[in-house]
This record gives C-alpha cells, structure tokens and sequence, in this order.
C-alpha cells in the first residue's frame, strides 16, 4: 500500500541549506519504496529509521538502536519527515546546525508498507542486510498526550 501523503515543512523549516550539506528534497512518490537506518553520531548517538511513505521519508529516532530480533521492544520516537532523496546522505552536519554531527547509513534496503492505521499503526516488512522480516511501529498513549512522538518499535515473530 501506498500510504498517507506527507510534508517537508518541518525539516526544511529546521535547516539552512546555505550550511547543511544535508538534501533539500521534494516529495516523490514513484517504483520502489525503500528504508534507511542511519547512524547518526549527534550529542547523543541514536539510529534514525527512515521510512519511505506518501513520498517522503517517515522518520523515528531509536536511542538504542532498531531491533534484530523479535521480543525486544524499542522506544521510537517521531521525527519530521525527511526527503526521500536522504536515503543516500552520509555526511557531517556542521556544528551549530541542527542535528550537528557525523550520518552514517547503518542499513538500508527494500520497504513494503502492509498497514497503516490512523497514523498510530505502521506494519511493513523491510529487506535489509542486517534487518529482515515483517516490523511494527505503534504509537504509544494512544494521542492522550497532544503532541507526544512516542512510538514502539518492534519485530514480528515468526
Ligand atoms: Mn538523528
């Protein structure tokens, strides 16, 4: 499935493209969908799980990085969508910029998108080379708290 349509307005309201390397993107939405995990050595290490949805990249940051195996529940928290052009970035986000530090891609690989329910359900299976198999992403306190981003993020068994 394809997927709800989303923005840009918040990532590019967040960066100077005159300073950030980083791409400023525009929505596509053609072929294949694909994920990234980026590692991303910022004030704190954390993973960014990118996924490709309604023609721009989906974002969560993990601080403890993206689950291997099922069992294992991983706070995820939302982040602004991102262009889907990001998928490639490796870089250095110069100091002072936000999200300063180094972007390392940790892996990437084919999404498929199963389910999306009210945007606080994600089911989609990713063919990575370190991650493979069917995950889930919900989102926690069911929107009790007005914009609360945060998400579990885990895999499937079986
Ligand atoms: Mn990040």
């Amino acid at each position: 499935m394809k997927g709800s349509k989303g923005t840009l307005k918040g990532y590019r309201k967040r960066r100077d493209f005159s300073q950030t390397p980083e791409p400023k993107g525009r929505p596509v939405n053609a072929g294949k969908k694909r994920f990234v995990i980026h590692e991303h050595h910022a004030r704190r290490r954390h993973w960014d799980l990118r996924l490709e949805i309604g023609g721009v990249l989906r974002s969560w940051a993990v601080p403890k990085g993206p689950p291997e195996s099922p069992g294992v529940k991983r706070l995820a928290v939302q982040t602004e969508d991102h262009p889907v052009d990001y998928i490639d970035f490796e870089g250095v986000i110069p100091e002072g910029n936000y999200g300063a530090g180094t972007v390392e891609i940790w892996d990437t690989g084919g999404l498929e998108l199963l389910e999306e329910k009210e945007a606080k359900e994600l089911k989609f299976t990713l063919d990575g080379k370190r991650l493979n198999g069917t995950y889930y992403l919900l989102k926690l306190s069911s929107g009790k708290i007005p914009g609360d981003k945060n998400w579990l993020l885990f895999k499937a068994k079986g």
